[in-house]
């Protein structure tokens, strides 16, 4: 008799174990080396944040669509990210701007102690709170409003994750991030580069990364 393997809401083979086994051989060979990130990626299902019809390309390395105009992120940019917020530590306070789905804000949660993330287009919200509940990340506070101007009276924060792009570095962004604290957002309007800004005694120090691609970070919130 043959053994089914492990598989997820569409077909044998689809979403299977192997496919997303696939993923994370994909990810090192990308030059992810943050093993709690990589089993990170390994315990989130990809699959369940997107359209049934699109699940067949779930652990591809690529964005998908999610409704709204906004896409789910390439799982290399979501390991890159937080590899780079993580810095080899365990992570205690962290700021998302730009919820979407909900996909990086699961992966932030298995690898901080407190997630806050904040999402412009209310249907989104409502999305990611229910994939969020479905995977038990009790850890995660969702709230509709402007990321830009942060959330101040949670901060200051050990990380900050912007995943949209910013035509500049919000000023409030920075001035919630703690001593010693990280934050990644990527920066440009046609040509993205990613940015690390740090927090230290001494001041904040920014460091260019790499070429990145995102929807863009917008004011305001939305209703639809
Ligand atoms: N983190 C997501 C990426 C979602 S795409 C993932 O896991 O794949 C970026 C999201 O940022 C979109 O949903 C968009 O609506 C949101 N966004 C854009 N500008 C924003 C702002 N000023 N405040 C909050 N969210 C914003």
């Amino acid at each position: 008799m043959a053994i089914p393997r492990t598989s997820h809401k569409t077909g044998i083979g689809m979403t299977s174990s192997r496919t997303r086994e696939r993923m994370l051989t994909r990810l090192r060979e990308q030059g992810i080396q943050d093993e709690v990130v990589i089993a990170a990626m390994a315990e989130i299902p990809r699959h369940i944040f997107v359209d049934e019809a699109l699940s067949i390309r779930a652990y591809e390395d690529v964005s998908l669509p999610i409704g709204y105009g906004q896409t789910i992120s390439q799982p290399y940019i979501v390991a890159k990210m937080t590899q780079i917020l993580r810095n080899g530590k365990p992570l205690n306070k962290v700021l998302e701007i730009g919820t979407g789905c909900g996909y990086q804000t699961a992966v932030l949660s298995r690898v901080s102690t407190d997630v806050y993330s904040l999402e412009r287009i209310r249907p989104l919200v409502m999305k990611a709170r229910n994939h969020l509940r479905t995977l038990k990340c009790t850890n995660v506070k969702l709230d509709h409003a402007d990321g830009s101007l942060g959330l101040k009276d949670y901060g200051p924060f050990d990380a900050i994750m912007v995943t949209a792009a910013a035509s500049h570095v919000p000023p409030e962004l920075v001035e919630q991030l703690a001593v010693g604290g990280r934050m990644v957002i990527p920066v440009g309007t046609t040509d993205q580069v990613l940015h690390l800004i740090e927090r230290t005694a001494q001041g904040i120090q920014q460091t260019a990364l790499e070429s990145v691609k995102f929807v863009p970070l917008l004011g305001g919130t939305a209703l639809s």
